[in-house]
């Protein structure tokens, strides 16, 4: 529960929210976890079960497509079962008063399914297969047939994911560097801040004067950092915030 000094807080970052238009976003596994999407480093998180470099690498690619087709596919099912949670429509909500951004390490889509247009995917989206040849995105069918094929050029298509080893989308990290730039209160939730670019687009926020609130169970490196960190859920962070 909040003691008074974090209730103070809870307050002026309230108020803080209210009075702020330019808002940028970050969104990790934890926001989708709640949705029963599993995450990738924690207790019962993937890579405690696989191993990266045998499913989300092009080397693994190269070697196995059809190996890490299934995986994505399996991936691509789980996501299809879930539903966005509360705390993805809370954000869909804010974005309807505000000049929101939001930008997720999330491949699962579910930002979109709550209602949020504003979207910037850093890691790419595991509903979508890209081709290897011509770059087109088709978007995976329920029961669609391994590997998938492009259905403009019909050239093999793979995964539209960032994987290990792979650079960020560039035009999609510079969208989100100017988000966080101009941002006057940026949100981070349910990512431990580890994995760049979460703390450096964090930190660019804070040089440039914004207001950081993070949202995560655990402390991560960025909280000492933040202006405000609830530590909770990403569903019962967002309420709290919104006072509702
Ligand atoms: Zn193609």
């Amino acid at each position: 529960m909040l003691n008074l000094s974090s209730l103070k807080k809870l307050q002026e970052a309230r108020a803080k929210l209210h009075t702020s238009q330019k808002i940028a976003v970050l969104t990790g596994a934890g926001i989708s976890q709640e949705s029963g999407i599993p995450t990738f480093r924690g207790q019962g998180g993937l890579w405690r079960e696989y191993r990266a470099e045998d499913l989300a690498t092009p080397e693994a690619y190269a070697r196995d497509p059809l190996l890490v087709w299934e995986w994505y596919q399996m991936r691509f099912h789980t996501v299809l079962r879930a539903e966005p949670n509360s705390a993805h429509y809370a954000l869909a909500e804010l974005e309807k008063t505000k000049d929101l951004i939001l930008v997720s390490q999330n491949v699962d889509g579910l930002h979109k399914r709550a209602g949020s247009s504003r979207i910037l995917e850093l890691h790419g989206n595991i509903t979508l297969s890209r081709c290897e040849r011509c770059l087109h995105l088709d978007e995976l069918k329920e029961n669609f047939s391994l590997p998938p094929f492009c259905s403009r050029c019909h050239a093999r298509a793979r995964p539209n994911v960032v994987w290990f080893g792979e650079a960020l989308p560039q035009a999609i990290f510079g969208q989100a560097v100017e988000a966080f730039h101009n941002a006057e209160l940026a949100l981070v939730i349910g990512t431990s801040a580890v994995v760049e670019p979460a703390a450096s687009l964090a930190l660019l926020a804070k040089e440039q004067g914004a207001y950081l609130i993070e949202i995560n169970p655990e402390p991560t490196p960025l909280s000492p950092l933040v202006n405000f960190s609830l530590m909770t859920t990403a569903s019962q962070g967002m309420q709290l915030l919104l006072g509702k």
